[in-house]
């Protein structure tokens, strides 16, 4: 079992030279952007990137991640738990010229100083592969437990006709 956290920064350019595989957990509960999309987190996410240079010379990051996370259900705003997984291709790039290059499959990502922001990246992509509406099964969700009580109540109250107005009127009709 993984059990390496996966290195905060890496030397890209040298790392593709070396064909280096990275492999590491990342933890969930540090990604301070996530947790601004879909709340707080737990756990870890396992990371596996493969980095490689191809023959025109373009430094590359193939990337794999997955990840259970706890992704707010639409209807009653609970958190419920969904598993993530996401196949990723990056290409390194010093400048937006070379970014304009990259092929199509492939995701520019901006490298400083020839160090590359691993855990930014891998947010990144974990918040890409969020999924974009989740619910409960309508057993499970709160707010259709809450429906199908309120259902009834406003049943009760449609039997008992208790109208405000009518106690206004027999007031009136007193004075
Ligand atoms: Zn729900």
């Amino acid at each position: 079992m993984l059990t390496r956290r996966l290195p905060p920064t890496v030397e890209p350019y040298r790392a593709a030279a070396n064909q280096e595989t990275i492999e590491g957990l990342v933890d969930l509960e540090k990604l301070t952007r996530l947790k601004d999309e879909v709340g707080p987190q737990q756990g870890s996410a396992i990371v596996k990137l493969q980095f490689d240079v191809d023959t025109q010379r373009r430094h590359l990051i193939d990337g794999e991640l997955e990840a259970d996370l706890m992704v707010p259900c639409r209807r009653c705003l609970q958190p419920m738990p969904v598993s993530v997984t996401s196949h990723f291709k990056l290409a390194v790039v010093s400048d937006d010229a070379s970014a304009a290059e990259v092929p199509s499959d492939y995701e520019p990502v901006l490298v400083n100083n020839e160090q590359l922001d691993l855990l930014g990246a891998v947010e990144d992509e974990l918040i890409l592969s969020l999924p974009q509406v989740v619910y409960h099964d309508e057993a499970d969700c709160a707010v259709s437990r809450e429906q199908m009580s309120s259902g009834d109540a406003s049943i009760e109250k449609a039997a008992r006709p208790d109208n405000p107005f009518d106690v206004l009127k027999s007031l009136k009709g007193k004075i």
